[in-house]
């Protein structure tokens, strides 16, 4: 197969959701549909430790959860899916984020007992912000939810993108019949005990269906649909490959009800990769030449060797192992010489990859997130990975002063590699580190002691709300504890408020201070 054909083939996403909205379970079936996993239950299986071959940091054995986002990937009716986890719960962090940059589309799962929920917001920008389609799939209609449309009209109004209903559910919890298939125009029944009969529209008026039809549920859905279809906005795949309009299936990942239709719908409208911005203009995904970046860094996934996996995303050509590339930051050469794919729970050595799949490759403390490795003789660089906004913020000081030294070494690397965030007093030196989640300091403190052989003492200021400040406009007796003035790594002036009330505040009493959000600017 040319590289051409490969690449075209692959299917790269990622699920986002609030926790307990059904991803690990969606995750699971979508593993059954590729013969990964044999029986359901095995993906849930991690948590009490049967995954213990991908419990790759001790933080991750003691608390049970995987630090890094792995990559499950699986051949599927002539496509190659990869799925890219994003962890959530207490391992949210800069890397849940990271990952969306790898991806060229993304599964949206909406709890219906609950609508949208804070994290599935924060991902959700994110992936607006970059252009990512999202694919919705509303779950848990085999309990009593939300009415479909109010969910609908929450999905446009708080997300602000255009809807369109692929399917249509008849009732909901006790009364649930099934979904209309608008775009393979049947009708999906429900049966229980992991049963759907597929119904075309055509058959419906047969003797065979006389009672469903008849059914109030099934009549009041069917009224509602019409109302859809007449007032809703048309499928568009070009306003879904934009980002504009996400497709809204509506199931249930646990019956499993409707996830066959939704995986199949999805997989052959999700795009295959598409081109990339570069410094050198936008890269073509069957360029000849092989290129990726790196959206993730892995320390000491094995104690024993004190290895860094960067995760690269294959961007264009072919990767074979032990091939030469260069690092475009430095002009370097490298050989890619030790590979790994991640297969769920095993690290696999890889032999070749296409644009679109995710390699892991052996890091000899030379990678940095966003660094460009690639073949040929043009020097180019992937666009800057965006910086997102921290939400908790803490004092860092080194418990002995005399290892000041080595202090400050560790936090510039850890840094560097993008595992936490760094400011500074807006006139002292002294330090505050910034993550997207709890996780993130956790793991510093371990790192800085296992790698830099610093005691750290960390003195939480709590969750905040950053703005940054055009330079012109700073004015430092305006800042306080409450809402703290410093600086990021390039020294640009941020406050971090107190909360959003603090925030609010402020803008009210002084509208001419331009507060500029990350989410906006990325
Ligand atoms: P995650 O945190 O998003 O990975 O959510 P899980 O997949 O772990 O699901 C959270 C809980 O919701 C579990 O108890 C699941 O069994 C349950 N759940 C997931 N999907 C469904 C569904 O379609 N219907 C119902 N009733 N429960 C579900």
């Amino acid at each position: 197969m040319t590289i051409n054909e490969e690449m075209k083939k692959r299917r790269t996403f990622a699920i986002i959701s609030h926790p307990d909205a059904g991803k690990t379970t969606m995750t699971e079936k979508l593993l059954l549909f590729g013969n990964l996993i044999r029986s359901a239950g095995t993906v849930k299986g991690k948590k009490s430790g049967k995954f213990a071959t991908s419990d790759w940091m001790e933080i991750e054995k003691q608390r049970g959860i995987s630090v890094t986002s792995s990559v499950m990937n699986f051949p599927y009716q002539g496509y190659q899916v990869n799925i890219l986890d994003t962890p959530g719960h207490e391992d949210f962090s800069e890397d849940t984020y990271r990952t969306l940059t790898a991806v060229d589309s993304v599964v949206m799962i909406i709890d219906a007992t609950k609508g949208i929920e804070a994290q599935t917001l924060k991902l959700f920008k994110v992936c607006k912000m970059r252009g990512i389609p999202i694919f919705t799939f509303i779950n848990k209609l085999d309990r009593e939810g939300r009415e479909p449309l109010e969910l609908l009209e929450e999905i446009e109004e708080v997300l602000d993108i255009q809807t369109c209903p692929m399917s249509w559910p008849a009732g909901m919890g006790k009364r649930f019949l099934g979904t209309f298939d608008r775009y393979g125009k049947q009708f999906i029944q429900y049966n229980g005990n992991e049963d759907e009969t597929y119904i075309p529209y055509d058959d419906l008026d047969k003797p065979a269906y006389s009672d469903l039809v008849s059914n109030p549920t099934y009549e009041a859905a069917n009224d509602e649909l019409a109302l859809v279809e007449e007032a809703g906005d048309d499928f568009s795949l070009e306003a879904v490959l934009s980002g504009e309009q996400t497709p809204v299936f509506f199931g249930s990942a646990l019956a499993p009800f409707g996830v066959q239709n939704f995986f199949d719908t999805f997989i052959s409208m999700a795009p295959a990769p598409a081109p990339r911005k570069s410094t050198e203009g936008v890269i073509s995904p069957d360029n000849p030449d092989f290129s990726g970046f790196v959206f993730k860094i892995q320390a000491n996934m094995n104690p024993a060797h004190r290895d860094r996996v960067a995760f690269l995303r294959v961007c264009s050509g072919k990767f074979e192992r032990g091939m030469n590339v260069k690092l475009a930051r430095t002009g370097k050469p490298i050989k890619l010489a030790q590979s790994q794919q991640f297969v769920a729970s095993d690290r696999d050595t890889i032999e070749e990859a296409y644009a679109g799949d995710i390699i892991g490759v052996y890091d000899p403390n030379a990678y940095q997130i966003g660094d460009t490795l690639l073949e040929g003789k043009n020097l180019f660089e992937y666009q800057e990975l965006p910086q997102f906004p921290p939400e908790q913020f803490q004092r860092v000081t080194a418990k002995n002063v005399m290892k000041a030294k080595q202090f400050k070494k560790g936090i510039e690397q850890l840094v560097q590699e993008g595992a936490i965030q760094l400011y500074k007093h807006y006139r002292s030196e002294s330090y505050i580190l910034g993550a997207v989640g709890e996780l993130q300091f956790e793991v510093f403190q371990y790192r800085m002691r296992n790698e830099y052989n610093v005691e750290v003492m960390l003195e939480p200021i709590g969750e905040r709300v950053p703005r940054w400040l055009r330079a012109e406009q700073v004015e430092p007796s305006m800042y306080d504890e409450r809402n703290l003035l410093v600086r990021d790594r390039s020294d640009n002036y941020v406050v971090l408020f107190k909360n959003d009330f603090s925030l609010n505040w402020f803008k009210d009493n002084h509208p001419d201070i331009e507060l500029i959000d990350l989410f906006d600017v990325n």
